[in-house]
């Protein structure tokens, strides 16, 4: 058996009714405090897998045939969703979700809901979430709905953190984004990690940028793995630049 990570994935497959197979015999792992790069075109099964590992598929919506997820060592694959933010594991859905009639610090606040926390914790994660995203402490009053994606994103990011993740699952986060956005977007994921100490499983078809911050990528094809590895021996793979690397 392979050593157990913080997150692992064991050969799952996922249906969508029984016709469409999406993702078939996926494993992958997260080591805890590691940056994971999720990659793959349009339709290879990466937001699929993504919502396997946070449980947001369901009977209408998709199922795990086989395989198992597992998260500190427990089994997860028969929790709620948000027993699973409660483990620490969240997820931001692609096309970032905000609540766009709630201002940007009513959304960051309904993040904290499950936790039921004390005034001044609260008080203290927004600030601290203010310190990540400033331009969020700027926009606190304005409806989420009228500020630009790239502080949507944010906030989508942001009402995650306040639920005090130990792993965060990023469904496309450079989507329909400003280079200059997605790179400021990226340099806040690679704080939270060195100094909040947050692991990060990212999809992203922006292979290159995604790679410049992973430790360690996959590459899915059609619902399965093609290529694994460091990074930088990922980037570096003419075949894995052929396919992907130029595309973006
Ligand atoms: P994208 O970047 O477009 O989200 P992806 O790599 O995340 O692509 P998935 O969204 O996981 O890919 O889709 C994998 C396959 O499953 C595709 O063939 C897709 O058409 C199919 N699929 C996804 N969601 C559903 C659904 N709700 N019902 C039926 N089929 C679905």
């Amino acid at each position: 058996p392979r050593p157990q990570a913080y997150l692992d994935v064991s050969g799952i497959e996922v249906h969508y009714g029984q016709a469409i197979l999406a993702v078939r015999d996926v494993s992958l792992s997260v080591g805890q405090g590691q940056i994971v790069a999720l990659l793959g075109a349009n339709g290879a099964g990466k937001s699929t897998t993504l919502k396997a590992i946070s449980n947001l598929l369901g009977p209408e919506r998709g199922a795990i045939t086989r395989g198992s997820v597992s998260w500190q060592g427990e089994l997860v694959s028969r929790l709620s969703p948000s027993t699973l933010v409660g483990r620490g594991v969240v997820q931001v859905l692609e096309g970032r979700h905000c609540f766009p009639q709630l201002t940007v610090e009513e959304n960051l606040l309904s993040g904290a809901f499950l936790r039921r926390p004390g005034r001044r914790e609260l008080a203290e994660d927004l600030e601290q979430i203010y310190a990540w995203f400033p331009r969020l402490k700027q926009k606190r009053k304005t409806k989420a709905g009228l500020t630009s994606g790239g502080e949507q994103q944010m906030t989508a990011i942001g009402r995650a953190l306040m639920t005090r993740p130990r792993l965060m699952l990023l469904d496309e986060p450079s989507m329909g984004l400003a280079p200059i956005v997605v790179q400021e977007i990226f340099e806040i994921i690679r704080s939270l990690n060195n100094d909040k100490g947050v692991s990060f499983l990212i999809a992203e078809q922006n292979a290159n940028l995604a790679l410049r911050y992973a430790d360690h990528g996959y590459v899915l094809e059609t619902g399965s793995v093609a290529a694994s590895g460091p990074a930088a021996e990922l980037a570096a793979r003419e075949d894995v630049k052929a396919y992907y690397l130029g595309a973006t």
